[in-house]
């Protein structure tokens, strides 16, 4: 019934003859409904003797546990049987539901993934268990797939992991890429390095709010934690038993802080310095001398016969030059071996690192990094920073596992709801996961062939808690499935429609605290049909409503107005009222000559829309420019006074954004800028005082810095200029 209630509950789709829509997601290459239903009392009776007493156990617990549903092992007459298929395509199987249920295996991954099919078609009602009659023949399209889970920043226990790994397996992942180690936290026993877990396991401190809220605060609370080999060996087999790689992750050169607070000897400096507490990127790294490497290689042998996988994930990313700069020892490196800069000490180190994994029978991934200075051999890359990496690593002949941030990290907001929990940063909701591919469109084919698949990002700075991550990570971790399982992929809102009807009850049912931002409208300013701007309630994607509008607001002079949204009560969204600021430009035409980047072009309304840019910023709310100056104009529908120009920049240096310095201001001279006023800012924001009437247009130019400066995140690049409202008085 419950099933049942949640579909009216939302209220969202049209009452489908629900026999012929398939429940399972990811969505099999084959789904034919017949007529009918297959029922039975209870108990599933399955024909073991085609199957190993392991898978036996295996969907007898998982069954259990998913679906509540008993498995007995019935020979006679059973309702379930096994036929094992040889010379078929490779994890692919079939269920044939009709007087019997008939499974058709190729590996047991394959048996597995039929199994877990079988139990999203069931449903349970006054004791009886029933299942659609139909065929489903299914494969997977991507043989990576994978999520990665950071224990570093927060620390999930055994129980939590194995939690974690039962959901993946319901949607078929294959691949938990396990980030172990870094600058806050390191969390795997090593026995001979017993510091590493003593110290490096616990920190004194942790940064509250987002890591740019100024001023910076800390929760003084110890907080740690770490995972002996034997739980290791727990953790690896439990999700190994539900066809589930393991890929541990030992950070190296950098995110290394936590190591070095152990043994301060493997870091360029030797100076002691504690577990670090805040987020972010830190200069000290592992050094890059042969003690170190030595070290590090002594710790991966014990970490290797932990993980019967192939892949052994070294990190590579996010490593300052600075201290290898200034290091006799690395620079000694440097010259020994005739190579040519930093970067190439970079290769060298993670070449060292390929080198003895390819001994010990195991292969190297890194992130994308690795590339820089060139690309160790044997390596795989994971391309985090788009798909360049990637692509650059496919064409030289390399293995590559796609994780974009524009669609694979989880840590991103999903909504848009000023109710979002707080997270990192960025914007990647449920239809742009859905919509992913990872082998990009400008890819030749004997590139793709390099594509392992993808995997989403779980990075845990602002994740504190299994409630926290299971709403980062669900549902969006479906729409991932989807789209690296699913050779065919439904269209996005009949996938939405299925997710509804046939998943939130089994997330409800394992109490997954799993996000519905999916589904909730979104409150939009549009430019007004008669000037100023108009608010509207934009429904979500893939629902089948039409925007309302709540509110016409109109240019005027006065200050800041709050506006009540009409909003009936219960529907969740956030805000219940907008503050907008009321000034004469709001709506008004905007004309770049420097256009937005289209990263970051939300539409030119975001700067006269009333409505200044959330604080820390999601990516959006703002325009975003690849440029030191930006050059636009502001024309009104009829002539204006204008008194006081204010403008709004961000500073955000953590994000290499920089906010502008100088101005110059010009009224009725269209895309001119020797003006009325011009001048330096030492504030986000530029407050300009004129005095004029009959002003048509207004050119503004406004210039930034050309060059981050030194010992700042991003030295030497050009900044970006983010804009948001510019108000007119
Ligand atoms: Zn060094």
């Amino acid at each position: 019934m419950l099933k049942f209630s949640f579909f009216l509950a939302f209220g969202l789709f049209s009452l489908l003859a629900t026999a012929q829509v398939c429940p399972i997601l990811p969505t099999p290459a084959v789904y034919q409904p017949t007529n009918g239903q297959f029922v039975c009392s209870g108990t599933l009776l399955i024909d073991p003797s085609e199957i190993t007493p392991d898978l036996k156990a295996a969907f007898t617990d998982y069954a259990l546990w998913a679906n509540n549903i008993q498995v007995s092992p019935f020979v006679q007459n059973p309702m379930v049987q096994f036929k094992k298929l040889t010379n078929v395509k490779q994890d692919s199987y079939s269920i044939n539901i009709a007087d019997r249920i008939t499974i058709s295996y190729s590996s047991e991954a394959s048996c597995f993934y039929a199994w877990v099919s079988l139990l999203q078609l069931s449903t349970q009602q006054d004791g009886q268990l029933s299942f659609p009659k139909c065929f489903v023949k299914d494969y997977p399209e991507f043989q990576w797939r994978g999520l990665h889970l950071d224990v570093s920043r927060h620390f999930f226990t055994v129980n939590e992991v194995k939690r974690f790994i039962d959901l993946m397996a319901y949607y078929k992942f294959n691949t938990l890429h396990w980030h172990l180690t870094d600058d806050q936290g390191w969390r795997i026993e090593i026995k001979k390095y017993p510091l590493l877990t003593q110290v490096g396991a616990w920190r004194d401190s942790t940064v509250e709010n987002h890591y740019t809220t100024q001023p910076r605060t800390y929760n003084k609370t110890r907080y740690g934690g770490f995972y002996t080999q034997e739980e290791v060996k727990d953790i690896v087999n439990y999700a190994g038993a539900r066809f589930i790689n393991v890929v541990p992750e030992i950070e190296m050169p950098g995110h290394a802080r936590a190591a070095l607070a152990a043994y301060p000897q493997y870091s360029c400096t030797g100076q002691a310095q504690g577990v670090e507490g805040l987020w972010g990127i830190f200069d000290d790294i592992f050094c890059a001398k042969e003690e170190s490497i030595l070290f590090l290689q002594d710790v991966l042998k014990e970490v290797l016969p932990l993980f019967p996988g192939a892949y052994i994930h070294v990190g590579g990313d996010e490593a300052p030059k600075t201290r290898w700069k200034e290091c006799p020892n690395c620079q000694a490196v440097i010259k020994a071996n005739g190579l040519h800069d930093e970067h190439e000490l970079q290769s060298y180190f993670i070449g060292r690192m390929d080198a003895f994994l390819t001994q010990n029978g195991k292969k190297l991934i890194g992130w994308d990094e690795i590339l820089e200075g060139g690309l160790s051999p044997n390596a795989t890359v994971m391309s985090w920073r788009g798909y360049e990496g990637g692509k650059a690593a496919a064409a030289q002949g390399h293995y590559v596992v796609m994780c974009p941030g524009s669609h694979c990290y989880f840590d991103h907001y999903q909504g848009r709801g000023a109710d979002e929990p707080l997270a990192i940063g960025g914007y990647t909701p449920l239809d742009r996961v859905y919509e992913f591919n990872p082998i990009p469109s400008d890819m030749d084919v004997a590139s793709a062939a390099y594509v392992l698949g993808a995997q989403g990002n779980l990075w845990t700075e602002y994740i504190p808690d299994m409630a926290q991550l299971e709403y980062m990570t669900y549902p969006r971790a479906i729409a991932l499935s989807t789209a690296l399982w699913s050779e065919t992929k439904l269209p996005y809102d009949q996938f939405l429609s299925t997710l509804v009807q046939f998943h939130f009850s089994f997330l409800n049912n394992q109490k997954v605290n799993f996000s519905k931002a999916a589904l909730k409208p979104e409150i939009k300013t549009m430019r007004g049909k008669n000037g100023g701007i108009e608010i509207q309630k934009v429904p979500a994607k893939g629902l089948d409503k039409q925007p309302e509008v709540l509110n016409n607001i109109s240019p005027a002079k006065k200050k800041t107005k709050v506006v009540g949204l009409k909003i009936e009560q219960g529907s969740g969204i956030a805000p219940k009222q907008l503050e907008v600021i009321q000034h004469k430009a709001l709506g008004a035409q905007i004309v770049f000559q420097t256009p937005p980047s289209p990263k970051y072009d939300n539409g030119s309304l975001t700067i006269v829309d009333g409505q200044l840019g959330a604080r820390p910023w999601k990516g959006n709310e703002w325009l975003g420019f690849e440029s030191d100056s930006v050059s636009f104009d502001i024309v009104f529908d009829k002539p204006i006074k204008v008194k006081e120009i204010r403008i709004h920049t961000l500073h955000d240096p953590n994000s290499w954004i920089w906010a502008a310095q100088t101005y110059n201001i010009a009224l009725n001279k269209f895309g001119c800028g020797n003006g009325i006023a011009d001048g330096y800012s030492t504030s986000e924001t530029i407050e300009i005082t004129v005095k004029d009437k009959n002003v048509k247009q207004i050119h503004v130019n406004i210039y930034g810095i050309s060059k981050i400066p030194s010992g700042q995140p991003g030295a030497g690049n050009t900044p970006w200029l983010f804009l948001d409202e510019i108000e007119i008085r």
